[in-house]
């Protein structure tokens, strides 16, 4: 009996809301510029595969150049020499670069074991406070991955499940705790002659041969691990960005500073509901003037869908719109040229030397965290 009236209110509010706007829209026939800005997620779908293919290319190459320090006394020779080792696999290592991140800034020591990371780290970082999560929706292979994964379910299922609301902040609070945990332990807590000795022992040295390890000498835990995650991002989008990711917490923290947000102008908006509808991160876009929250990736997959000009924008302060192909540059710019600096001011390649890998790697499993 009570069920009824609470029913019949949410028809019709979903009938004032979404109904009668866009069917008034039409009915007036209101002068609207259409657009059509697919471009953009091709954009990004280019980038995200590139840099994926690069990494696992790289994933390859560094497999190749581990294997050949495994058997001590071998007879075969390193043909692989330090200069082929791919730099670009410690960008898998986010927390080791929030400790050298904490020992560059406070002692001017810049991290010569895994210098690449910290570049990586410090572009991420860079990209969080002018681009929003750039990097979490243009770079990240994990995000681009989940977006797969997402994409080839929708092609065979198409039932979806809605988290419930409450469930959904309950669960996204979790990378924030572990991102507090990090930041305490490592940002807090640990000082930095202690940084400054872990960066130089053994562990660290082989922290990336580790992480390989992680991959290629996979646990039963692990294994399962990874599926119940495949399973969990069939059933809800972006399931270990959106809910576990600390690293995402930490850059979606930042990105609340950055002065470019997506912004809806709600004279030229034709409330199609597009934008929402279509928003990995399931905002609300269509109900919102700027977007401020922390979960906005800047994907700008809202922006490429709406059909009106004007309407959705990722615009400075004052409203100001910038051209989306803009967006793309300075994302792909900020990024690479990060990279580029680090490159040229000699911090990108490891200082730890073949005969440190010929001694460490074929201890790696009896190797314990310091
Ligand atoms: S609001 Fe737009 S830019 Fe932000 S995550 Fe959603 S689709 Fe991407
Ligand atoms: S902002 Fe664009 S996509 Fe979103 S509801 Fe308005 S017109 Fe539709």
């Amino acid at each position: 009996m009570t069920k009824k009236p609470l029913k019949i209110l949410s028809t019709a509010c979903y009938i004032l809301i979404k109904i009668i706007p866009p069917a008034l829209y039409l009915y007036y026939d209101t002068p609207v510029e259409k657009i059509n800005r697919t471009y953009i997620r091709y954009a990004r779908y280019a980038l995200q595969a590139y840099v994926l293919l690069v990494l696992l290319y790289a994933g390859y190459r560094f497999y190749l150049f581990v294997t050949q320090y495994e058997h001590p006394g071998s007879t075969e020779e390193i043909s692989l020499s330090l200069d082929d080792r791919p730099a670009s696999v410690e960008g898998f290592l986010p927390i080791g670069a929030l400790m050298s991140l904490k020992l560059w800034i406070t002692t001017g020591v810049f991290d010569r074991i895994h210098p690449a990371g910290l570049v990586i780290f410090i572009a991420a970082l860079l990209m969080a406070v002018l681009l929003k999560k750039g990097f979490c929706g243009w770079i990240c292979p994990v995000g681009a991955l989940s977006d797969a994964i997402w994409k080839l379910r929708q092609r065979v299922f198409t039932k979806r499940f809605s988290m419930n609301r409450w469930v959904d902040y309950a669960l996204r609070s979790i990378k924030y705790i572990l991102m507090a945990l990090f930041i305490y332990i490592i940002v807090i807590k640990m000082d930095p002659g202690a940084i400054a000795a872990f960066i130089e022992g053994d562990y660290y040295k082989i922290a990336d041969v580790k992480m390989l390890y992680f991959f290629t000498r996979m646990s039963t835990t692990t294994l399962v691990s990874l599926l119940v995650l495949f399973v969990l991002s069939l059933v809800y989008r972006n399931f270990w960005c959106r809910y576990l990711c600390p690293y995402g917490g930490l850059l979606g923290l930042l990105s609340m500073l950055s002065p470019l947000k997506v912004t809806r102008n709600n004279e030229a908006c034709i409330h199609c509901n597009r934008c929402s509808e279509n928003c990995p991160s399931s905002i609300r876009v269509a109900e919102l003037s700027r977007i401020r929250t922390p979960e906005c990736t800047g994907c700008l997959t809202c922006v490429s869908h709406c059909p009106a000009k004007g309407a959705l924008d990722v615009a400075m302060p004052g409203r100001r719109p910038l051209h989306p192909g803009i967006f793309v540059l300075l994302v792909s710019a900020l990024f690479f040229g990060t990279l580029c600096i680090g490159w040229l001011t000699g911090n990108w390649k490891s200082a730890v030397t073949s005969s440190d890998y010929q001694r460490i790697i074929p201890a790696t499993s009896f190797l314990e965290h310091p």
